[in-house]
């Protein structure tokens, strides 16, 4: 094992095959203990009688994260071993089995809520406050036990099968691509690592065979997407939303009001991006980006290459800035062995941290080349893993049930301060240009380009119910409309890129509507954090990590209370967008 292995022992008390899959029937009995022991009573339990029942789910989530992490870990490091397959896959299937059996749980403890709601407030529950209003505010959404069974047939052999069609059409696609002379044949994965090339006809020729292609099975994608958005609307029906962004705004925390606020901010601010955009086209010598070059890096980008070494003390020392216990949480990974850098095959691609709440740290994964995104990668993953440490300590299982909105909130925030160390760190202009063209092409991504999704999205349940059918060229209209509304005349797209509609995994997601906005959220979010930590200095360090202390146990629009904020308003949002144009202007500043 070398130092960027991780070691995955830590999180079973034997890595024997037989005790693992042992442990993980021993799961699923005591998921039948359970629901013999509630099946039927919860409707009768007094606030005592609930809290033991909640103290019970968490204990039991505890006892069993480990070997279930081993399984799904050991998988991920490498799927190619068979003995991960197994496991992996006894894994998942004890999961569902133990899942069927703790299902009515939901369900019943939604129906004790509804009869009795005073039990919400219920001193003796003050710690699980927030958790049964969460469960409060689904409940009236609920279907009966059966019909909550067809509708998950339903998904299994609809949605679902849209979701993995698009996914297995994605993985086992190939695409010829004529670079210096030489005809290549790459996957889908591979070709679009193309899109950073340097070479900018490499990146046309990328983004044109693509798309070109992805065009021609416009029939199949259009057919997906119009049956997924229809069946969305009629379980809006069923489930009695008021508004297609009900089910998101539920599961991610969040009022509509607030949403609202965001998306109106970055539709008033657009002329930010292309300012930035325009830019760009500036330091690359042209009058004009192509679409092709929106993550392209600059012509004079050093490419300085990192050690595994070098990486890690920048991105501790990058925390250690900002504060020293997130520094040494960052450390501790590294020193505890649970960072997997090692480039090999067999390995998912990708990065992930998973948070391990029993051993109140996480794991990471990442393929560590060297490249500066590389060490961003890093510092974004460490930062989920701060959160899990810093969560973890403070919070029970079930009050650390992040929503997307939050959940981006330390990674990102780490990634602003890799950014400040390597700035400061730099050695020449180009070096610093180069940073800087890295943190506001993502953020131009995930705050503006992200945003064009959402307004895509929304277009299409609009178009539905005023009668329209969608066929591939009508939902390709309302895609260029909404990107169009986001990036003006700053970019010039290549006619094929219409199709881009098409590509995006999420849009087939089961119970995944709007996964969008919550990427804009947590990015405009976090910049705003980071701009009021440059104005309050190391008086804002304790209120990021009560935020990230806090896990689930409050609403994001509360934490963004403490930190003094209304998320409901514009001008809570534009604090993000400032930060933003402060990057731009230090970036023009350089020549
Ligand atoms: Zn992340």
């Amino acid at each position: 094992m070398n130092e960027m292995q991780w070691d995955l022992s830590q999180l079973v008390e034997s890595t024997d095959k037989a005790y693992i899959i042992n442990r993980l029937e021993e799961m699923v009995a005591e998921a039948g203990a359970m629901r013999e022991q509630y099946k039927g009573k919860i409707g009768s339990l007094d606030a005592p009688g609930l809290y033991a029942l909640l103290e019970a789910q968490d204990s039991f989530s505890l006892k069993y994260e480990g070997v279930a992490m081993y399984c799904n870990l050991l998988y991920s490091a490498d799927t190619t071993n068979p003995e991960a397959q197994h496991l992996n896959d006894a894994m998942r299937r004890a999961g569902t089995r133990a899942g069927q059996q703790l299902a009515f749980m939901e369900i019943e403890m939604g129906e004790l809520l509804a009869a009795r709601p005073e039990l919400v407030r219920a001193p003796e529950l003050a710690e699980y406050h927030h958790l049964l209003e969460r469960i409060q505010r689904r409940a009236p959404h609920q279907l009966a036990e059966r019909e909550e069974q067809l509708v998950m047939s339903k998904d299994q052999n609809g949605i679902d099968a849209w979701s993995q069609l698009q996914e297995d059409w994605l993985s086992t696609r190939t695409f010829k691509i004529t670079i210096d002379g030489e005809e290549k044949v790459l996957p889908y994965g591979q070709i679009i690592g193309l899109y950073e090339d340097p070479r900018r006809e490499v990146r046309r020729e990328a983004n044109s065979i693509v798309y070109r292609d992805l065009g021609k099975d416009e029939i199949m994608w259009a057919s997906a997407l119009r049956s997924i958005c229809a069946d969305h609307i009629q379980m809006c029906e069923w489930r009695k939303y008021p508004s297609v962004l009900t089910q998101s705004l539920i599961s991610n925390d969040v009022e509509e009001e607030a949403i609202l606020a965001l998306m109106r901010t970055v539709e008033n601010n657009v002329e930010v991006y292309r300012r930035y955009l325009r830019v760009k086209a500036r330091l690359m010598n042209l009058p004009r980006l192509g679409n092709w070059d929106l993550i392209a890096p600059l012509p004079n980008d050093p490419g300085k290459k990192y050690t595994w070494s070098e990486a890690r003390s920048s991105v501790v020392e990058a925390y250690t800035r900002f504060d020293e216990e997130f520094g040494q949480h960052a450390d501790d990974m590294y020193g505890q062995r649970r960072i997997d850098a090692e480039v090999r095959k067999g390995k998912v691609s990708g990065a992930f941290c998973a948070s391990w709440l029993a051993g109140q740290s996480a794991f990471v994964l990442q393929s560590f080349n060297g490249l500066v995104g590389d060490v961003y990668t890093q510092a974004h993953e460490l930062g989920h893993a701060i959160h899990a440490c810093l969560g973890s300590r403070a919070q029970r299982p079930s009050n650390y049930e992040i929503g997307s909105c939050i959940a981006e909130c330390g990674s990102t925030f780490g990634e602003l301060l890799l950014t400040e160390h390597l700035l400061s760190n730099s050695a020449s202009n180009a070096e610093k240009q180069a940073v800087l063209c890295k943190v506001l092409d993502e953020f131009g991504m995930a705050a503006f380009q992200v945003s064009a999704r959402y307004f895509f999205e929304q277009s299409i349940y609009g178009a539905i119910k005023a009668g329209k059918f969608l066929d591939g060229e009508t939902l390709s209209s309302l895609w260029t409309a909404a990107r169009d509304r986001i990036y003006g005349d700053a970019v010039e797209w290549l006619p094929e890129m219409k199709w881009e509609w098409t590509m995006k995994l999420h849009y087939y997601i089961p119970n995944y509507r709007f996964y969008n906005y919550p990427y804009v959220f947590a990015q405009l979010f976090v910049f705003a954090m980071y701009r009021l930590y440059r104005e309050q200095g190391e008086a804002f360090v304790p209120k990021v990590k009560a935020l990230l202390s806090a896990g689930s146990s409050r609403s994001p629009g509360q934490l963004a209370r403490e930190l003094g904020f209304d998320i409901t308003t514009e001008e809570f949002w534009q604090k993000g967008i400032r930060q933003a144009e402060e990057f731009i202007t230090q970036l023009e500043k350089i020549q």
